[in-house]
């Protein structure tokens, strides 16, 4: 059977974009089709200035809302990062696999560490070695398929670079996974500012849906969203690209292709407010039932220990493989 990771990160609150781009298809496909494992990473969370007790609240909130969004656990295997020592393992002896100058050539470790040093904020070392753990996470569990959005690809080639040169140095020991993006929603871009993706960590919120916003902050976010000169609703994210975002988006909610929904609106005002409902439809149920989960934290914790257990598990074996194949000595 084809086995899945994928993972969020506790950096901020789960936006639209990582609902569209990710979580949505974890839970209405690929745990039906797949031995899944869904993650939240939240070693990575420490890579960027963080307060402890956020990142502590926010993985408690990341965990509810996937299950919230609808992976059962009796489907696949629920966990958070840090509860299963294997990632911190491995990460280390793919470091021994990896090389700096290719580390320094990932785009998000640019922008990231660009963002930090005009904050004035140093960068952790972390930031750069960020994607070595992000391998480890992947091919601990021997994964076929990494479903995520488009900004993780570069990422998810890195682990698949790792996985051969370790393969052919050591002998055989990791599944060579492949990034699985998806047809809509891949890359959904901020409301005010339609050249950058929406992101979670973003310090300026006013062009971010999150997921338990309420319906009248979705509505009042969407039909402010900046748009493009001109007031022709065309599919075009070159000249267009705040039409062609609401587009996506639009198109993403109903199951429906971008450009054919441009031919039905003759104004911008008319898209918006489509595209508001459409949204605040599409997350209600996945609000309704993080209320519900998050009167009950017990519940949350037990799914989580019981997925950190199955997850320990799976990836055992592989990094202990790993540790002998690079030539560490076995524990008598
Ligand atoms: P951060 O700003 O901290 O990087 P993020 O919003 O990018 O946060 P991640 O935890 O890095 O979220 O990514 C979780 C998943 O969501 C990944 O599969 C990623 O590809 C996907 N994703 C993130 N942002 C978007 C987006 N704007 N559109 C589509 N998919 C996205
Ligand atoms: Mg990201």
């Amino acid at each position: 059977m084809t086995r899945i990771f994928s993972g969020v990160k506790p950096t901020g609150h789960l936006t639209l974009g990582n609902y569209l781009g990710a979580v949505r298809r974890w839970a209405q496909a690929d745990q039906h089709r797949a031995d899944a494992l869904f993650c939240v990473v939240d070693l990575h969370a420490l890579t960027v200035e963080h307060d402890p007790a956020r990142v502590r609240r926010l993985s408690r909130q990341a965990a509810t809302l996937l299950l919230a969004a609808g992976l059962d656990p009796a489907l696949c295997t629920v966990f958070v990062q840090s509860h299963v020592d294997e990632h911190a393992r491995l990460s280390y002896v793919l470091e021994c696999t990896a090389t700096d100058g290719e580390l320094r050539r990932m785009i998000q470790y640019k922008e990231k560490s660009v963002r930090a040093r005009a904050a004035g904020e140093s960068v952790r070392l972390s930031l750069l070695t960020y994607p070595v753990l992000m391998a480890a996470d992947i091919l601990a569990y021997g994964t076929d398929e990494v479903p995520v959005g488009d900004d993780q690809t570069q990422h998810v080639e890195l682990t698949r670079d790792l996985a051969v040169r370790f393969n052919q140095r050591y002998g055989h020991t990791f599944t060579v996974p492949r990034a699985a993006r998806p047809e809509v929603g891949a890359r959904v871009m901020d409301l005010q500012d339609p050249a950058a993706k929406m992101g979670k960590s973003h310090a300026a919120t006013a062009g971010i849906v999150y997921l338990l916003d309420e319906p009248e902050v979705v509505r009042k976010k969407i039909m402010r969203a900046v748009t493009d000169s001109g007031t022709e609703v065309e599919y075009d994210r070159e000249e267009k690209p705040g039409v062609a975002n609401l587009l996506d988006v639009l198109a993403a909610c109903e199951g429906a292709d971008p450009g054919e929904l441009a031919g039905a609106y003759d104004s911008y005002g008319a898209l918006k407010k489509d595209t508001a409902e459409a949204v605040v439809e599409l997350l209600r149920p996945v609000r309704e039932r993080h209320a519900e989960l998050a009167a009950d934290p017990g519940h949350v914790d037990q799914v989580l220990r019981e997925g950190a257990e199955r997850a320990r598990g799976m990836a055992r074996p592989t990094v202990d493989a790993a540790y002998r194949a690079i030539g560490l000595l076995p524990a008598g």
